[in-house]
């Protein structure tokens, strides 16, 4: 079996960045994606954005995305939020995945996960190889693959003081971009 060796700086900001999502609320969006149309306010969705493991208890970092009703189309239209359409997991944990696939077993994958104490099953993860996405950037530390929408989910999501330590962090190792 592979050893994982994960920074553990990099680890303590990512599961700092998860830990701060919990309770916040997504309820940014324009208009209608459909025709355009104004939205009006509908209701709040919870949903898991992802399982830690603190002290090997589990906790859930649940987030909450605002939903609207096109007053014209009558669609209903979610907020922009980090997930992809019909995962119940956080778009980054998704984009480390679906990175790590390309080079590691998904069991590997979700033992890395577990050293960051963040839990998703091996069955899980291996669904994400079929997931179309855009192109991922990332950052590659001792072959393990880090997308940088994980590493600043701080500064990416929340805009808080730990900006300064991410912005750093991603200083640092710019000399070895992943692709
Ligand atoms: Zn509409």
């Amino acid at each position: 079996m592979k050893k994982v060796a994960i920074p553990p700086m990099v680890a303590d900001i990512i599961m700092n960045g998860i830990s701060n999502l919990n309770g916040i609320i997504f309820d940014s969006v324009n208009e209608c994606p459909c025709c355009g149309g104004q939205l009006k306010g509908h209701d709040t969705k919870n949903k898991k954005f992802a399982t830690l493991i603190e002290n090997n208890q589990q906790k859930n970092i649940f987030v909450n995305v605002k939903r609207y009703r096109c007053k014209d189309c009558k669609k209903l239209v979610y907020s922009d939020s980090p997930f992809y359409d019909d995962i119940r997991i956080g778009s980054p944990i998704v984009d480390f995945c679906i990175l790590n696939l390309k080079m590691h077993p998904a069991n590997h994958i979700s033992k890395i996960l577990r050293n960051m104490n963040i839990a998703v099953n091996p069955s899980t993860i291996r669904k994400f190889n079929t997931l179309k996405t855009g192109e991922i950037k990332s950052i590659e530390f001792h072959g393990i693959a880090f997308p940088l929408s994980l590493l600043n989910i701080s500064e990416n999501i929340r805009n808080d003081e730990s900006l300064g330590i991410n912005a750093m962090i991603v200083q640092m190792v710019q000399g070895r971009p992943h692709n």
